[in-house]
């Protein structure tokens, strides 16, 4: 193991490892990370393979989920350990199910974006910011992320010849446009936080911000169910994707992976990020109400 590459900002953790593995020419990606692992002269701990990668990029377990995992995507509202860092020491079961969990099938990369990291270093990585769920359209240059099979996060670097396809184009006239930059707004937001934070804070918070707009909140029957309100302003094959089958339900009955979120009730991150989209005027105003 001689070639250890520098991590680069944002860079998704399955990229990284990659980009060792590629490097360094040590038959398969595991075969890699375990030598990688004896290099390092790690003794035995279920967090092993993370460890060895986060000294191979010259930080430490805590970091690297931090700046280079989903996991403070996927744990940034949560019911449990609040107010711990997302790869605090405590949360090593966690870390060890999730830090090579993706948030939507596949492995994405912006086009634009691989152009410049290629003008300027000489080679593209995999952005974890186009990993997230519902997060579409590239948030610096606005077109539409490129999808190729999740394989290619290890074996290569992000590039046009692999890709399978592509989202929709962004349309930025459309009225759903400022609900979809606000939820991107937001997602990426998740991936800052340094700690996980307690979903009831939130949802409480949320709920009487709803029920000011007339949503209905559990308890205000005439008022319209959150997604009532998503289904008539966003695209049925973005809600569909992000929410799977949110376009079956019935006009008037609440859809609980989305309508929880003002019900103080359990839901996913993505949920309040989509939650917080369509009820504030702005993610600096959403996101301002997070406790710190
Ligand atoms: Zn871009």
């Amino acid at each position: 193991m001689t070639i250890l590459p520098t991590v680069m900002p944002d860079e998704f953790v399955l990229g990284y490892w990659g980009r060792v593995h590629i490097l360094n020419f040590l038959g398969t990606p595991t075969q890699t990370v375990e030598a990688l692992i004896d290099y390092f002269e790690l003794p035995p701990s279920r967090i092993q393979r993370i460890e060895a990668l986060a000294l191979a990029a010259k930080t430490n377990v805590q970091d690297f989920v931090q700046s280079h995992t989903l996991i403070p995507a996927h744990s940034a509202i949560t019911y449990e350990f609040a107010g711990h860092a997302h790869g605090a020491q405590k949360l090593n079961a966690r870390i060890k199910q999730w830090w090579k969990l993706t948030q939507k099938p596949g492995a994405y990369f912006c086009p634009q974006c691989a152009a410049s990291q290629h003008a300027r270093w000489g080679y593209s990585y995999w952005q974890r910011g186009h990993q997230l769920r519902g997060v579409n359209w590239c948030l610096e240059h606005g077109n539409s992320l490129l999808c190729c099979p999740e394989t290619a996060f290890i074996n290569d670097t992000p590039s046009i010849n692999l890709a399978t396809g592509a989202v929709p184009e962004a349309e930025p006239e459309t009225p759903y446009w400022p609900v979809l930059t606000r939820y991107s707004e937001i997602m990426h937001a998740f991936l800052k936080r340094t700690v996980r934070t307690r979903m009831r804070d939130v949802a409480k918070t949320l709920r009487s911000v709803a029920a000011n707009k007339s949503i209905n909140t559990g308890n205000n029957l005439n008022y319209q169910y959150l997604s009532d309100l998503a289904l008539g302003l966003l695209p049925g094959w973005w809600l569909e994707e992000t929410f799977p089958s949110i376009n079956a339900k019935q006009p008037g009955t609440p859809f609980p992976a989305l309508d929880n979120t003002v019900m103080v009730r359990h839901a996913q991150p993505h949920a309040f990020a989509l939650a917080m989209a369509l009820i504030y005027e702005s993610s600096d105003e959403a996101l301002a109400t997070l406790p710190h």
